[in-house]
């Protein structure tokens, strides 16, 4: 076995490379009816770590309790030693026409199901025996989560008390289910980061924010800066803000919140930088 780790990998960082090229090509915003993907694609480069005997299926289906809106299985294939995992996804959340907010929180539950999955990712790749493999299904059986309506309720406000900087700790409702890294974890992963900055950054990274706020934008907006034209400034990052909000069906509070507090900052130093560079 491989002993030898860097220092970032089994972290965070990590496991955002390796899962976000999956959850892309799953576009689970718009799964007609069933999507498979083989991790076995050496494109995902899930070989490595030994992720790479994975089916990944993802499908809509009507739950008879409408309010239930997802969950994940998996199963082994023992004959042809092969997993199947489910990301099952309630048919109501694929409306035509659907409010921006419906696809905020269908965004929400099918983010949640896929950080799910990579959790069975991370464990299954260190499983070399069956009875290991066994328990392992019998821990997340025990486990399986559900996801319903009023959980979706729940991080949205999660969210929304992050943004408003209240203590995440001091919970009002307790009957609220807190998603945190103890949720996804199933306690057979070596995975060294946090599934709950995991399951955020798969939601809106600033990699994602850079596909519509790209070096050009990023260097018009330190040019605005160094004349002194801050509203211009202002307006690209909003403008590139809006059409991310818009066309990756993300809440705006959460959206305009990591701008202000994690990528702002860095974009401010860059420009120092820049300015002092061309005095
Ligand atoms: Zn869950």
């Amino acid at each position: 076995m491989p002993s030898e780790k860097s220092a970032t990998e089994h972290g965070t960082e990590w496991a955002f490379g390796l899962f976000r090229p999956l959850l892309r090509d799953l576009r689970l915003q718009s799964v007609q009816d069933r999507t498979y993907l083989r991790t076995s694609n050496k494109k995902y480069g899930l070989i490595k770590y030994h992720m790479e005997r994975c089916v990944i299926v993802a499908l809509r289906y009507k739950f008879s309790n409408e309010n239930d809106k997802g969950v994940f299985v998996w199963t082994y294939d023992k004959k042809r030693n092969f997993y199947i995992l489910y990301i099952i996804i309630n048919d109501n959340l694929y409306k035509d026409n659907m409010k921006h907010e419906e696809c905020v929180k269908r965004k929400l539950v099918t983010t949640h199901e896929f950080t799910h999955c990579t959790a069975a990712m991370l464990s299954l790749s260190g499983m070399y025996s069956e009875q290991l493999i066994g328990s392992l299904q019998k821990s997340m059986r025990k486990n399986v989560d559900v996801i319903q309506s009023v959980d979706v309720d729940s991080v949205m406000s999660e969210f929304k008390r992050e943004i408003n900087g209240e203590n995440k700790s001091v919970k009002t409702d307790l009957s609220f289910r807190k998603f945190d890294d103890e949720h996804f974890r199933t306690g057979y992963e070596g995975f060294e980061g946090s599934y709950y900055d995991l399951n955020s950054n798969l939601l809106f990274s600033k990699q994602l924010f850079e596909e519509y706020f790209g070096k050009n934008k990023q260097q018009s907006f330190k040019d605005c800066i160094k004349r002194g034209a801050l509203q211009d400034a202002v307006i690209l990052l909003k403008e590139a803000s809006e059409l991310v909000i818009e066309e990756k069906n993300l809440d705006r509070r959460l959206v305009l919140n990591k701008i202000q507090i994690d990528f702002l900052p860095q974009y401010l130093a860059e420009t120092a930088k820049y300015v002092n560079s061309n005095r």
